[in-house]
């Protein structure tokens, strides 16, 4: 069969290298992918953004099923677009991907179904969220939503912080022209706002629990850990994930438990509950405190990147039989929650190497070295990479995940940063210390 994977990242290399090793797959087309889906035997990329192009495509090369990597086509409807013309895909409608694309959403959703997450308030009025800064306890966490959304998440230690950052996502009453982070404000109810959701901080430890769900019925993976912050010891700026590792050992069979039974399974009850049942993978961004307590920090509508990575490193079971399970009719494939996933019992750790001036000013077109043959415990997967007269350059933020498998998290972490040494490019960044957590403990 012939399958289709939508996206260009690291999550959609690794989501189509895999796919690739099933005996049931001849040809992976990924749309629009990278230097090193290029790269690769039986994947082919298309140069097609266009999701009504992509339905045409996956028409005419009759292609059995499609896959949705990143969240923007989700919710631009990649999901409704392919089965409304009867072309079975996996991921969510744009209904239900709003438990990522908007935070408000989740929040309500979770606050409905009795979810346990950070308490929270929503406001498009600054002059409101300015007070209700004042009369909370720093720290305090500030996360854009609406028309505000793409101005980020900012976890204040001060209140002074928090202020600044309300007056950067829904203006300021100084705001001038100058000041491009204040968005356009209109009279009327109809119009739709800027708006912040206001958090309660979580404290503990992250990770990152990712389900494959039929809209009912949920299959778990391996659970995983990101280092979201650009910095050695979890400093600087939040990124969009500078290296993961698998398993997490924070979440502790009891902790699994938990996060299956509080968090999980409610989730996707309440959202067949609500009309909109969640079909696709399901990453639930966790905060575990000292006592072992789940609590949700984000929902995304898809696989994780770089936990992607790391996850699809160890699965042994064939993807697409479990991605034919999740949008089969019902009778006609092992039901999803009958699968009994294998895994590599090592440990996978990936580092992300950034181009220069990664997150804010991303520099591209710097010529890549030294990238080695695959081998069996060591997998170099790219994500913004693109081919230059022969020669592979960086083309955006996040240039490659350079992934390893070891017996235990220190001895994967030893074999990934050999490769990353072995690899050039000009002003290249990687966190030293990823996979810290998991080895202090
Ligand atoms: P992502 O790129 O992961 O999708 P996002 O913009 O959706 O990010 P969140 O995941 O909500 O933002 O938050 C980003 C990070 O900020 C979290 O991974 C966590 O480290 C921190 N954070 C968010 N909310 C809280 C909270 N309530 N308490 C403590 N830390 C938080």
């Amino acid at each position: 069969m012939k399958v289709l994977v939508i996206g260009s990242g690291g999550r959609e290399h690794a989501l189509a290298w895999k796919l690739a090793q099933s005996p049931k797959v001849h040809k992976v087309f990924v749309a629009p992918g990278n230097a090193g889906t290029a790269a690769e035997p039986q994947i082919q990329n298309v140069a097609i953004t266009d999701l009504a192009k992509l339905v045409e495509f996956a028409k005419g090369e009759k292609v059995a099923l499609t896959v949705v990597g990143p969240e923007a086509a989700l919710a631009a409807g990649a999901v409704d677009l392919f089965r409304a013309r009867g072309l079975r895909i996996f991921g969510p409608t744009r209904a239900a991907a709003q438990l990522e694309s908007s935070k408000s959403f989740a929040k309500n959703f979770m606050q409905r179904h009795g979810i346990p997450t950070a308490a929270y308030r929503t406001f498009d009025d600054a002059a409101l969220a300015h007070a209700h800064v004042d009369a909370s306890p720093a720290p305090i966490v500030v996360k854009a939503d609406g028309l505000a959304a793409g101005k980020g998440v900012v976890v204040a230690m001060t209140r002074d912080e928090a202020h600044a950052a309300i007056d950067a996502m829904l203006g300021s009453a100084e705001a001038t022209s100058a000041a491009p982070a204040a968005p356009a404000r209109r009279a009327g109810d109809d119009v739709p706002r800027a708006r912040v959701v206001i958090e309660e901080f979580l404290a503990g430890e992250e990770a990152s629990f990712i389900v494959v769900s039929d809209g009912t019925r949920v299959l778990p993976l391996a659970t995983s850990q990101d280092h979201k912050r650009l910095l050695d010891g979890d400093r600087g700026p939040n990124t969009g994930g500078m290296g993961a590792y698998s398993p997490a050992p924070v979440v502790t069979p009891n902790v699994h438990a938990r996060v299956m039974q509080d968090i999980v399974l409610p989730t996707i009850d309440g959202m067949a509950a609500d009309g909109t049942p969640f079909t696709g993978f399901l990453y639930v961004g966790l905060m575990i405190d000292a006592e072992g307590h789940p609590r949700v920090v984000e929902f995304n509508a898809r696989l994780g990147d770089p936990e992607a990575q790391v996850i699809l490193m160890r699965l042994k079971t064939d993807l697409v039989d479990v991605l034919s399970s999740a949008t089969a009719p019902t009778g006609s494939a092992p039901a999803l929650d009958e699968i009994a996933l294998q895994w590599d019992r090592r440990s996978a750790l990936g580092v992300v190497m950034a181009s220069s001036g990664y997150p804010e000013r991303p520099r591209t077109g710097d010529a890549i070295s030294g990238l080695p043959a695959d081998a069996a415990d060591c997998k170099v997967f790219h994500a913004s990479t693109a081919e230059r007269d022969g020669t592979v350059v960086t083309s955006g933020g996040r240039v490659l995940c350079v992934t390893a498998l070891g017996d235990s998290v220190k001895l994967a972490q030893h074999r990934a940063y050999e490769t990353v040494r072995s690899i050039h490019f000009d002003g290249a960044q990687a966190r030293r210390d990823i996979g810290h957590l998991a080895i202090k403990r």
